[in-house]
């Protein structure tokens, strides 16, 4: 589904960008307007890093109708270099393949299409390196 918040979030969806907090330097993702650590309200946009890894996941056997294709998949929380956590599916990795502590890479790529609207969604994903 199409919704105000997916548009809302397209930059930081397609670049990986992130908020940091000018006064104590904690780094959001998404970005927020006020900082969760020290209520500071003043954010400038930062690129996070690439590389990361697997602090938990999940296979999904049972998805939702738009991911019935992807099936299985793995959802996973990642710890990025910089200690940002974000939550996203693994691409292109078979269930057995994702491990507590696996390193992974984000990735863009396809996340969803919707027929009624002829419009496919890109994101991020996790791709296990080497
Ligand atoms: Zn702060």
């Amino acid at each position: 589904m199409i919704t105000p918040r997916y548009h809302r979030e397209i930059p930081q969806r397609y670049r990986l960008e992130g908020g940091k907090c000018t006064q104590c330097g904690e780094v959001h993702f998404p970005p927020r307007a006020v900082c969760r650590k020290c209520g500071g309200r003043e954010m400038e946009t930062v690129d996070l890093p690439r590389r990361g890894k697997v602090l938990t996941h999940t296979t999904i056997w049972i998805p939702p109708a738009q991911f019935e294709s992807q099936k299985p998949y793995v959802v996973a929380v990642v710890e990025l270099e910089n200690g940002v956590r974000l939550t996203c599916m693994v691409a292109d990795a078979p269930p057995d393949e994702v491990k507590i502590g696996t390193e992974v890479e984000i990735i863009f790529r396809k996340l969803q299409s919707d027929p009624r609207w002829e419009v496919l969604q890109y994101g991020y994903k996790a791709k296990v390196v080497g």
